[in-house]
């Protein structure tokens, strides 16, 4: 690529901490001054406030987003031996997730288009030894939890959905947090709610899940120095909980912020010969955490951005079947088109609660200026 500075960002974490930053200093000057850094109130409050803010009951803070698949599948059982159901088109942190339990990612195509695991494909895949399904609200649009739901129900399996790109996102007009068995949470600081480092949480109805991905990540302890099973060390510390908590109470405006940009990218990019814009389906709220179009000569528009000062990523350039932290699993190019397709034709544009109207002006200009 031609080297031209970036005057556009695709997302501008330091705007966001510069709006909170009197309230994020003294929240974590509270956490330093109070000598108590692990497993306190500020994590306490912060899955108190975090449940309530997802319709759960329970909220448990884990170390990241990936520990949060791991810890909720294996709350479920989940282990060596078994199959959980994924998209073939997701970040890899899912597969991941499902791998480290032991079990086995199978891979689901989308529905072409709307980019959602396909309810229509899921139970094609079911075998005997299929446990669980892990559904990934993409981009920040909600899958279609209903369908999912009513065939592991009549399959005997189980839902972890991966939500580590809907915060706020709602599905059937209640909040994403509960419709599975166990909600994945990621709060690297690029998400819709974002730490100041790593951190991660899991939302469940069941207090038995709950308990139980609390001593998983805690050394399998729900008493100090009783260990009823190996767990590990993945916990949400007192300064990103408390940090979080100022960010929580901003989520909400933020993601409104975020629509604002996309109903602007929507109409005025609409006509635009060869781009297709996202879908937004009925019975759901998008937040939007990314703003994907579609075009063949993906390559060619990107570097037509990028001569502008416009920085774009490609979510995801590399599928996870096609890996090569997945080549054990054999799965060569065309196991999933559709995956595989998006993975060429897919690119993100600038997004997110900072974006300055002209700036969004800019990426549409330069959208419209594309004469391959
Ligand atoms: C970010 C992300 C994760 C992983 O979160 P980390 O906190 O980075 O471990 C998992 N799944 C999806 C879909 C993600 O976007």
């Amino acid at each position: 690529m031609t080297d031209v500075s970036v005057t556009v960002p695709f997302l501008d974490v330091l705007a966001a901490t510069q709006e909170l930053e009197t309230q994020v200093l003294e929240a974590v000057e509270r956490v330093v001054r109070s000598g108590w850094y692990l497993l306190g109130d500020e994590l306490a409050a912060f899955e108190r406030e975090f449940a309530t803010f997802t319709n759960a009951k329970h909220a448990v803070g884990v170390g990241n987003g990936l520990d949060a698949i791991v810890l909720a599948l294996q709350a479920l059982g989940i282990g060596p031996g078994d199959e959980v159901l994924v998209p073939s088109n997701t970040f890899i942190a899912t597969w991941l997730g499902v791998a480290r339990t032991g079990a086995i990612p199978v891979g689901v195509e989308p529905i072409d288009g709307e980019w959602n695991i396909d309810p229509d494909r899921l139970e094609a895949a079911i075998t005997s030894r299929t446990r669980a399904i892990v559904p990934v609200h993409l981009y920040g649009q909600p899958a279609d939890l209903k369908a999912v739901l009513s065939i592991a129900e009549r399959q005997g399996l189980v839902v972890v959905e991966d939500a580590a790109q809907a915060h706020g996102a709602s599905y059937a007009d209640r909040r994403i947090g509960s419709h599975g068995h166990a909600v994945a949470w990621s709060f690297y600081p690029g998400k819709n709610l974002g730490a100041f480092g790593d951190g991660g949480a899991v939302t469940t109805n069941d207090a038995n899940i709950a308990d139980r991905v609390r001593a998983l990540g805690n050394y399998g302890s729900s008493k100090k120095y009783l260990h009823d099973f190996a767990g590990t060390n993945s916990r949400l510390d007192e300064i990103q909980a408390a940090a979080l908590r100022v960010k929580l109470r901003y989520l909400d405006s933020w993601n409104a912020r975020r629509r604002i940009v996309a109903e602007r990218y929507t109409q005025e990019l609409a006509g635009i010969p060869g781009l297709s814009l996202p879908r937004m389906l009925p019975g759901r709220e998008h937040v939007w955490h990314l703003y994907v179009v579609d075009h063949e000569l993906r390559d060619q528009l990107q570097q037509h951005l990028a001569t502008r000062g416009i920085q774009t990523l490609v979510h995801y350039p590399i599928p996870p079947h096609l890996s090569g932290a997945f080549a054990s699993l054999g799965l060569v190019e065309g196991a999933f088109p559709i995956a595989e397709r998006a993975a060429r034709t897919h690119l993100s544009l600038p997004m997110g609660p900072h974006l300055s109207g002209q700036h969004i002006t800019r990426v549409i200009d330069a959208c419209r200026s594309f004469r391959p």
